[in-house]
């Protein structure tokens, strides 16, 4: 196993790519954190799949936007576990429209979870990573961050912003063996992408190269090689998961 004894913080670890991503370092032996917004029984399920995998596991209601609530749940999680030594910035929302129709909150709701949300979790776990003289973080953006896409001009904002912050957090913290690294996906099936219209799913599909979606854990093997030792050499650096969507 490749994490044993380590303790993972998964935002957005209830759903999707997060809870895949939740019960792959589960099985290679990490206690995981699941931080969620509101589903508590989504929350629940992944926390029971992970115990059932042999991991301690535990739930915690946050809101990554909210500065002070993320310091309390990093502070509740090092109580429980003894230490923070992976962070997975996960948790995502889209408020998908073209530019002349986007409302301002619509903008400002997509950066503060997306963008400053990584921020607050980043900033928060590095103090402890830092005194621990070791952590990984790995920071979920998307290929949207690299291409842009019309109609989600806030979600590619707060993802190319993640690639920036990666680079330069990499560059702060790589002195105290801490390594900061991108995930970026490109389609993949899960809530967020569900209520997608058909025509843009095809679409997708046609310019991905493997010629079909991701599943959360594609994603997931990613993020657990990014975590681990494996890759104790690779930090500021963006991995696409996406079929070859951007090459
Ligand atoms: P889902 O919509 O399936 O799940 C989102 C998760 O984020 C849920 O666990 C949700 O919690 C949590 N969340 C949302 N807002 C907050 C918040 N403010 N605070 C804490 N948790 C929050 O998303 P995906 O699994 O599809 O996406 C995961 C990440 O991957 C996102 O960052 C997304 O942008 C990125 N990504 C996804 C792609 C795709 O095709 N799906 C492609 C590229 C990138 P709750 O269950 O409580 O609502």
């Amino acid at each position: 196993m490749l994490l044993t004894g380590k303790t993972a913080i998964v935002t957005g670890g209830s759903r999707g790519i997060g809870r895949a991503v939740s019960l792959l370092l589960a099985r290679e032996g990490a206690n995981v954190a699941i931080v969620y917004a509101g589903n508590t029984a989504a929350a629940e399920e992944t926390k029971q799949q992970a115990e059932a995998l042999g991991a301690a596991a535990a739930v915690f209601q946050c809101d990554v936007a909210d500065e002070q609530a993320v310091a309390d749940m990093v502070k509740a999680v090092k109580t429980q576990f003894g230490s923070v030594d992976i962070l997975v910035n996960n948790a995502g929302i889209t408020r998908d429209g073209l530019l002349m129709r986007m409302k301002e909150a619509d903008w400002q709701a997509v950066l503060d979870t997306n963008l400053t949300g990584v921020y607050h979790c980043t900033k928060a776990v590095s103090k402890l990573m830092m005194k621990q003289r070791q952590g990984a973080v790995i920071n979920l953006s998307s290929v949207v961050g690299e291409t842009g896409n019309a109609g989600q001009a806030n979600y590619a904002a707060a993802k190319a912003g993640i690639i920036g912050f990666t680079k330069a957090v990499a560059k702060e913290l790589a002195s105290r063996n801490i390594r900061v690294n991108a995930v970026a996906p490109g389609y993949v099936e899960t809530d967020m992408t569900a209520g997608l219209p058909d025509s843009a799913k095809e679409d997708m599909l046609r310019s991905i190269p493997l010629g079909r979606p991701a599943t959360a854990d594609d994603v997931a093997q990613a993020v657990l090689f990014l975590a681990s030792d494996q890759a104790k050499y690779i930090t500021g650096q963006v991995l696409n998961v996406d079929g070859g969507m951007v090459m």
